[in-house]
């Protein structure tokens, strides 16, 4: 429990967003994000990341109802189609599990947010990496002529 204990940082943004959905911390995996169902912590318990910065607003709902919606989807078409069921059965199944999984998904959808917000150094969070997760994806290139940017900027000088 000390701040000086080095964090386990994910070692790719996948493992960051995989914490968040735990609604573990992304930065150490180990304290816990939230304080209430969507109310985050102030710093995580373990490594005392400060988790003020995060600005999920209203993503984590958007993102439960696009993934209740493809969820739902087929199983509304599978009652109709292959159980012919009426109107008032089909309400009385889909409106329920719509708003259970929808309420089930906020919390891990606002901490996968808070993960990724984490994750880029977006919104005044600071940008941790461990060295070989915050190569960009073309340094697994093989090795390629200096940034066009980088020559541009020595030719205006
Ligand atoms: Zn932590």
């Amino acid at each position: 429990m000390s701040a000086a204990l080095p964090a386990a940082l994910p070692a790719a943004y996948s493992q960051a967003a995989l914490r968040g959905i735990r609604c573990r911390c992304p930065r150490c995996g180990e304290g816990r994000l939230f304080r209430k169902w969507l109310k985050p912590l102030e710093r995580c318990p373990v490594c005392t990341l400060n988790l003020t910065p995060q600005r999920a607003d209203d993503f984590p709902a958007y993102i439960a109802m696009i993934v209740t919606g493809h969820l739902m989807a087929p199983l509304i078409i599978a009652l109709s189609k292959d159980f012919q069921l009426g109107p008032a059965a089909m309400f009385a199944i889909l409106i329920p599990l719509a708003v259970a999984m929808m309420i089930g998904m906020l919390q891990p959808a606002k901490g996968a947010v808070i993960a990724t917000q984490w994750w880029f150094g977006m919104h005044g969070f600071r940008k941790e990496r461990p060295e070989s997760a915050s190569a960009s994806p073309s340094a697994s290139l093989p090795a390629a002529s200096p940034r066009p940017v980088e020559a541009e900027n020595t030719e205006s000088r």
